[in-house]
């Protein structure tokens, strides 16, 4: 059980990795812009060279019969597809038509993501029905959240009869960089960290002894930080304030909330923190404003993060901007002065390396460049196996 081929049907694109047993590099490619007449695949062959088609006005069915011409050469013994929602799905799941109907009844949740993702599983059971796939859900680390942190204070009812709590997401992140910390630190996923995952989506996550105790986002991926386009927390409130006074409707706000919002709402320039970073040296007041408030957000999450937590022993940064970005990694510590972190400010100059940044008094700081692609693969073979082994 070697060679894993990894999926990710996202709303308008795939992504697809085949990571190989006795190699140390993927062969991967990324097929975008899906149902648009700009639709394109684009990846690294085996030779490691790039490559890049267009696709006329493919879908995602036709898109991934494209990646999949490309990889057919290759032997690979399972397909492990990610499911950004799992429900009250606890692990990874081998596919079979029960798990089929539970992403299914889960779209509800997810409803750009978890269609895509059957497309996507579909079409390859069709074209390998003999291989053992499996599902591996973002959400499915945090359901060792307590009941406390999982419940918003609605009626219980809302939570028994439609599902409605706390998920959370990128839990395939969240492990990976918490095992990966651990290891290195020696600490055999004992102890306590706090996890600051910040991309176009960003999420905290407190995990202790290897469990994920409490994390930032919720129902949806639109719960907890200011994040590239989405709004993070609001007053509850703000929906009946705008319909009542602007007379938008649920779809409008949805959008705003959800595309026009965060970082680039609040500059109006851009939902990427490097034009931020470079706009506010240029003396930009509203890309300096749109920091402050993702900083702020950000490390008021992580102190409210440390509640679920008996100790704290490391911070760990990662996702492209916490990799990459020392002024931003800088600025959070300083907002937690309370919490005794100390940050070499030469190892902190360190951009998407594993590396530990803290000047050796407090808890340890941490950057662990994200993989979950690995971590994907690692739990589709382990599902795959097991199912071997039972059968
Ligand atoms: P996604 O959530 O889509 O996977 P990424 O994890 O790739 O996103 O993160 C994208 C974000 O990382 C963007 O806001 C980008 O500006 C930011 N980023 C990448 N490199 C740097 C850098 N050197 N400094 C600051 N931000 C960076």
């Amino acid at each position: 059980m070697s060679n894993i081929l990894v999926i990710n049907c996202g709303s308008s694109s795939i992504k697809y990795a085949l990571l190989l047993d006795d190699h140390d590099y993927r062969i991967y490619g990324l097929a975008e812009n899906l149902g648009t007449p700009n639709a394109r695949i684009s990846g690294i062959t085996e030779g490691q060279e790039k490559f890049e088609v267009e696709l006329g006005q493919a879908d995602h069915k036709q898109a991934l019969e494209v990646a999949m011409e490309r990889l057919k050469k290759f032997h690979f013994d399972a397909i492990g597809h990610r499911v950004v929602h799992g429900g009250e799905m606890t692990e990874a799941q081998l596919i079979d038509q029960d798990v089929i109907d539970h992403i299914k009844a889960t779209s509800a949740l997810a409803p750009l993501h978890n269609p895509a993702h059957l497309v996507g599983i579909d079409a390859t059971l069709k074209m390998y029905p003999d291989l053992p796939q499996v599902a591996v859900f973002d959400t499915a680390f945090h359901q060792s959240m307590p009941e406390k942190a999982y419940h918003y204070a609605i009626p219980k009812k809302l939570y028994e009869e439609h599902g409605v709590r706390r998920y959370g997401f990128h839990g395939t992140s969240h492990a990976y960089v918490s095992e990966r910390a651990s290891t290195l630190a020696g600490q055999k996923n004992q102890g306590g960290w706090l996890v600051a995952h910040l991309g176009n989506g960003s999420s905290t996550c407190a995990i202790w002894n290897g469990q994920s105790l409490d994390t930032s986002m919720g129902l949806t991926p639109l719960e907890g930080l200011c994040m590239g386009t989405r709004s993070g927390d609001v007053d509850p409130s703000l929906h009946h304030f705008l319909a009542t006074n602007l007379g938008w409707d649920l779809d409008r706000i949805d959008r705003m909330l959800n595309r026009e919002s965060g970082l680039l709402g609040i500059s109006g320039l851009s939902n990427d923190m490097r034009t931020l970073i470079d706009a506010s040296e240029q003396g930009n007041h509203d890309a300096t404003l749109a920091i402050e408030v993702f900083v702020y957000r950000l490390a008021k999450s992580l102190a409210a993060m440390s509640c679920a937590l008996p100790q704290i022993d490391g911070l760990i940064f990662t996702g492209g901007i916490g990799e990459n970005s020392a002024y931003i990694r800088e600025k959070v510590i300083k907002s937690l002065p309370h919490f005794g972190f100390s940050l070499d400010s030469e190892k902190n100059k360190t951009r998407g390396q594993e590396i530990r940044i803290d000047a050796g008094t407090g808890p340890m700081i941490w950057i662990i460049p994200t993989d979950e692609e690995s971590r994907i693969a690692q739990e589709t073979r382990q599902v795959a196996l097991n199912a071997l082994e039972t059968a």
